[in-house]
């Protein structure tokens, strides 16, 4: 056994915790401290995290907190602990999985607060328990970019470093990440009991989740009156809401198995996710996934078979496979109902502009991906273009300019239709200037591995304010270098 169950040394700390999820009980967790690295130092932190988090100013200045965020040493009150998961892997049923390298802290500010790397667990299978430097400034800094983009998703407050070697294709270094959200519980966490038959854990869990996040599911008025037959629903829109965010943004997840999809529909473990830059809806981000089961444009129906091995997890407590099968069905119309509103809204059209919207944006997309045009900058442009009405920077960016200038008809076309009002003033406010690239991710990485971390703070800055023009930062901005297309992002993390 390589992993302890008896605190370092306490530290006294700001936060003021109380742990419900520890308060479950034995059978969904082990209790367990992290595993502490050699001379941590600090790699990135958010501001904006810290003040979820009730964090005075100086926090990063603490070396208490420093150790902390290692591993090293246990904030007072914390009641560390590893979960216990099952799930589904690229379509195949993985059984027990859990959190084979992260800690749940436990809850500050009515948020949990969880150390990704911090070592190895009774779950870590063949795993070391770490996390290499890289993955974990990718996974700090899209978190907070997607939260900037109005994504719903999981938090980052920190990455620390240490120098202890890591070895995945090549040798690396170890980094934490401390991950912040209102729960960190996946789907899996329920298939885990359905699968075991411990229907008592099962509904303590959903009775858990209810209770503290989906309070409204008590009273519900919905067919049949099952309780658990309306969290359901309740996930299955949030994921709906969520898949369609991922859709209108470009963002392709890589990894959806059921272990990755958290209850609350918030975008978790961000491995080797990308934010499109040519538009192309069969790309994989996943250097491994040779299938592409999880190709961008999978991703929707991918949720929505996420959410069947969820529902056939919850029959025990539904007890009724029409109610299940109800709320699943509500899946692909509450998805087309926000990817409609999010598109709508990019193309600065008012959401009732009718089913003309509809194939107007269809028709886009079959443009873009033909001409593989850069997905940000495209819409960047035409949210310039349609202030200034003066087309012609978007209509620079097509190969094929005759299918552009018919589609921009057809646009404007429904502009002057339906009078449209304040929609085009949001457009900059809808399509970022900035988005984290992964290329732009590569180069701060690259920064980072010779210690100079001033790189990944200041793209923090840009992404997590995308929406605004920051002069300093045009270059970030403009096309990704032609090297970009070449970036191969493995599982490995
Ligand atoms: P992921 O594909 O990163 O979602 O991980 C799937 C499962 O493998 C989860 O249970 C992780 O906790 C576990 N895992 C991934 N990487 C490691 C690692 N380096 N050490 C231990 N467990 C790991
Ligand atoms: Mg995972």
């Amino acid at each position: 056994m390589h992993y302890r169950s008896t605190p370092a040394q306490l530290v006294n700390t700001p936060l003021n915790w109380n742990n419900r999820f520890h308060q479950l009980g034995a059978g969904f967790y082990t209790p367990l401290m992290p595993q502490p690295v050699p001379s941590p130092y600090w790699v990135a932190h958010s501001q904006p995290a810290a003040q979820l988090l009730g964090l005075n100013d100086d926090w990063v200045k603490s070396n208490a907190l420093l150790q902390a965020f290692s591993g090293n040493q246990i904030l007072a009150g914390c009641q560390p602990l590893a979960s216990v998961y099952s799930g589904h892997q690229f379509g195949q049923w993985a059984g027990q999985l859990g959190d084979g390298r992260a800690l749940l802290l436990g809850e500050a500010n009515g948020l949990e607060v969880q150390l990704k790397g911090s070592g190895l667990t009774p779950y870590s299978r063949m795993g070391d328990g770490r996390a290499v430097l890289r993955s974990s400034i990718r996974e700090f800094l899209c978190s907070e970019a997607m939260q900037a983009l109005g994504i719903p998703t999981t938090r980052a407050l920190c990455v620390t470093g240490s120098d202890l070697p890591v070895r995945r294709e090549t040798m690396e270094t170890a980094a934490v990440v401390t991950r912040v959200a209102p729960s960190f519980i996946r789907f899996g966490h329920f298939e885990h009991f359905a699968a075991r038959g411990q229907t008592d854990a099962l509904r303590t869990l959903a009775d858990y989740v209810i209770e503290r996040y989906y309070p409204a599911c008590l009273h519900t008025e919905a067919p049949g009156g099952n309780a658990y037959a309306a969290l359901l629903q309740q996930v299955v829109e949030r994921t709906a809401l969520m898949l369609a965010h991922w859709q209108a943004v470009g963002f392709c997840h890589g990894v959806m198995n059921t272990d990755n999809m958290n209850i609350l529909g918030l975008t978790l473990d961000y491995g080797p996710f990308a934010l499109m830059d040519a538009f192309n809806p069969g790309h994989i981000c996943n250097h491994t996934d040779h299938a592409g089961r999880y190709a961008f444009d999978a991703q929707p129906d991918i949720a929505h078979w996420n959410l069947y091995a969820l529902a056939q997890a919850l029959l025990p407590l539904v007890e009724s496979q029409e109610l299940a099968l109800q709320a699943l069905d509500t899946f692909k119309p509450l998805f087309a109902k926000h990817y409609h509103r999010l598109m709508c809204a990019k193309l600065g059209l008012r959401e009732d502009s009718s089913a003309d919207a509809g194939t107007l944006i269809e028709d886009l997309l079959v443009l873009l991906a033909h001409d593989r045009v850069d997905y940000p900058i495209f819409w960047r442009r035409l949210s310039h273009a349609r202030m200034q009405s003066h087309y012609e920077p978007v209509r620079d960016l097509f190969i094929d300019r005759l299918a552009w200038d018919a589609w921009l008809l057809r646009y404007q076309e429904l502009i002057a239709l339906y009078q449209q009002g304040p929609e085009a003033d949001l457009m900059l406010k809808t399509n970022p200037k900035y988005v984290l690239r992964n290329y732009l991710c590569e180069e701060a990485i690259e920064a980072a591995r010779h210690k100079d971390f001033s790189a990944v703070q200041r793209l923090l800055q840009v992404v997590t304010h995308p929406f605004d023009e920051q002069p300093q930062a045009q270059a970030m901005a403009g096309f990704p270098p032609e090297w970009a297309s070449r970036i191969e992002i493995s599982c490995s993390s």
